[in-house]
C-alpha cells in the first residue's frame, strides 16, 4: 500500500479554506436571529456522540454539516450580542484571520532567534498593553492561555521574588470575592489553600483594607510569611474593583508584591474617564488581563504584565545544550524565557492584527460604549418596581436582587432566581446570577462587542415582563 500524501493540492486548500470562510460568516451573520441558548441539556447527544478514531478519512463538507448545524447550536451563544451573563467573550474576526494565518505558517515563536520579527510582534502587543495600564519601561509580559494562568505566572514571580525556597510559610492575601482562580493559582504556585487569606468583604463588596492590615500583622506574629496580596480590579460577582491605591500603599509598607487580578476590568483603564475608579492599578507589581475578555478576541488569550521584567524572567529563563543563546537579553524578548511553555501557539498575532486593523481609538470607543450600556441599563431596571440595586456599574457589571415588603431573605433569593431564568427563558439576552455576602444576586455584564443600545432595550423589557410573572 502506498502511503498517503497529508498534504493537499493548493486548489483543494482554498476550496477548503472557502468552504469554511463561508459557513463561518453566514454564522456570524446570523448572530441576532440566533437565540440567546441553544438546548444544553445534551447528555443523551454526548453519550451517542462517543466513536472511536476512524480509519479512514472523510471528507470537509459533511463534517462542518455536523458541527454547524448540530454541536455548535447546541451551547450558549456567548458570542451573541444579547449575551450580558457571567463575563462575556468576544470573537472579533481578526483574531480568527490571524490564527489562520499563525497556523498555516505555523513558525516556532517560542524562542526568540527561530522567528525574530513575529517574536518582536509579540512584544510590540505586549508593550501596548504595559502602556495602556500605565506599566513603565522595564514592565515584561507574557501572553497566556487566559486570565487563570496569568495569575499563577504572577503568584509565581511573588514566591520566587519574596519566599526562594521557603515556601510553606509564605502567605497571600485576597478577598471573599476574588475569582476561584486565584485559589487555584497560589496552589499550583505552590501555596497550599491553609496559606490563603481570602478576607470578607465590605459593604461595597471590596478587600478590606483595615482587617488586611490586621490579618499580616497575626501572621507574622504567628511566625508565617506573608508575600502577596491579590486584589480585583471588578469581581466577577458584581464588578467590585478593590481599593488598589490603598492596597499598593498597604503593600509598600508592609513589603508584599501586590497582584492586580484586571482580568474582567483592567481594559476600562483605557478610558480616560474610568481611570479614576481603577487608580493606583498602574503601582501593580504584577497584573492579570484578559485580552479574551476586554480585548473581545476569542478565548485562549490572557496576559500577564509584572512592572520588574527581571522577575518574570528569574521565575522563568532557562538553558539547555539544544537551545541558542540569546545575543541580547536585555533588549529583545524571548517568549520561552518568560513562561513556563518552550514550543507554543503564537498567541501574540491574534492580538497584534486586532489591534492594527481596529486601532487604539476603535477599542477605546468600543469600551467606553459598554459602560455607557451598563450605567443605562441600572438606570432603566432600577426604576422597575421592587427591583433594588446591590452593586452600581463601576464599570460595566452590575447586580440586583428582587424585594418586597414583609419577603424573607430565601423567597427574594428564589424570586430573584427565577427573574433571571425567566428572562433568559424569554431568548433575547442571557443573564446570570451569583451568590455574594449571603444573598443571591441578579447581575448584568456588557463587555461584548457585539451588544449595542438595541439589546439593553430587550433586557429591560424582558427583565419587566418577566418581573410582572415572578410577581404574579
Ligand atoms: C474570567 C476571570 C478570571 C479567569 O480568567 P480565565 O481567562 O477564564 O482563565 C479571573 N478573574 C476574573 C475577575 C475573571 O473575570
Amino acid at each position: 500500500m502506498s502511503v498517503p500524501d497529508l498534504e493537499f493540492s493548493p486548489a483543494d486548500m482554498r476550496a477548503m479554506a472557502d468552504a469554511v470562510a463561508r459557513r463561518a460568516v453566514d454564522h456570524l451573520a446570523s448572530l441576532p436571529a440566533q437565540p440567546i441558548s441553544g438546548d444544553v441539556r445534551a447528555e443523551a447527544l454526548c453519550r451517542a456522540m462517543r466513536e472511536p478514531a476512524p480509519e479512514h478519512g472523510r471528507p470537509l463538507e459533511p463534517l462542518l454539516d455536523q458541527l454547524f448545524e448540530e454541536y455548535i447550536p447546541r451551547s450558549f451563544t456567548s458570542v451573541g450580542p444579547g449575551y450580558l451573563a457571567y463575563i462575556p467573550g468576544g470573537g472579533v474576526y481578526p483574531a480568527a484571520l490571524a490564527d489562520f494565518i499563525a497556523d498555516t505558517t505555523n513558525r516556532y515563536t517560542g524562542v526568540w532567534q527561530a522567528a525574530p520579527a513575529l517574536v518582536q510582534l509579540e512584544a510590540n502587543a505586549l508593550d501596548w498593553l504595559r502602556d495602556w495600564m500605565g506599566f513603565p519601561n522595564g514592565t515584561r509580559g507574557l501572553f497566556t492561555p487566559g486570565g487563570s494562568m496569568a495569575t499563577f505566572n504572577g503568584i509565581l514571580c511573588a514566591r520566587e521574588r519574596h519566599l526562594g525556597v521557603d515556601i510553606r510559610r509564605g502567605v497571600v492575601y485576597t478577598s471573599d470575592q476574588a475569582h476561584h482562580s486565584v485559589l487555584k493559582s497560589a496552589k499550583l504556585a505552590g501555596i497550599m489553600p491553609d496559606r490563603v487569606r481570602a478576607l470578607p468583604c465590605d459593604a461595597a463588596f471590596r478587600l478590606p483594607v483595615d482587617e488586611l492590615r490586621a490579618a499580616i500583622a497575626r501572621d507574622r506574629a504567628a511566625g508565617l510569611l506573608p508575600f502577596a496580596v491579590v486584589s480585583s480590579a471588578g469581581t466577577t460577582n458584581t464588578g467590585a474593583v478593590d481599593r488598589l491605591e490603598a492596597i499598593a500603599d498597604a503593600c509598600a509598607a508592609e513589603g508584599l508584591w501586590h497582584h492586580v487580578d484586571g482580568a474582567y476590568g483592567a481594559f476600562f483603564n483605557l478610558c480616560e474617564d474610568v481611570r479614576p475608579v481603577l487608580k493606583g492599578i498602574e503601582r501593580a507589581d504584577s497584573l492579570t488581563l484578559d485580552p479574551h475578555k476586554g480585548m473581545f478576541l476569542p478565548y485562549g488569550t490572557g496576559a500577564l504584565l509584572v512592572r520588574d521584567g527581571a522577575a518574570l524572567r528569574a521565575a522563568h529563563e532557562a538553558t539547555a545544550d539544544y537551545l541558542p543563546a540569546m545575543p541580547h537579553p536585555d533588549e529583545f524578548y524571548d517568549p520561552s524565557q518568560h513562561g513556563p511553555e518552550l514550543s507554543r501557539g503564537f498567541p501574540g498575532l491574534r492580538v497584534w492584527l486586532s489591534v492594527k486593523m481596529y486601532g487604539a481609538a476603535a477599542y477605546r470607543a468600543a469600551i467606553a460604549e459598554k459602560r455607557a450600556l451598563a450605567l443605562e441599563a441600572c438606570r432603566r431596571i432600577s426604576a422597575l418596581r421592587g427591583i433594588v440595586i446591590d452593586a452600581p456599574p463601576e464599570l460595566s457589571l452590575f447586580a440586583f436582587h428582587v424585594s418586597w415588603p414583609g419577603a424573607t431573605l430565601a423567597e427574594e433569593d428564589a424570586a430573584t432566581r427565577a427573574l433571571m431564568e425567566r428572562t433568559t427563558a424569554r431568548g433575547r439576552v442571557m443573564i446570570t446570577g451569583a451568590v455574594a455576602r449571603g444573598r443571591y444576586l441578579g447581575r448584568v455584564c456588557v463587555l461584548s462587542f457585539r451588544t449595542h443600545a438595541r439589546q439593553i432595550d430587550a433586557l429591560v423589557e424582558d427583565v419587566g415582563k418577566a418581573l410582572e410573572d415572578v410577581r404574579g
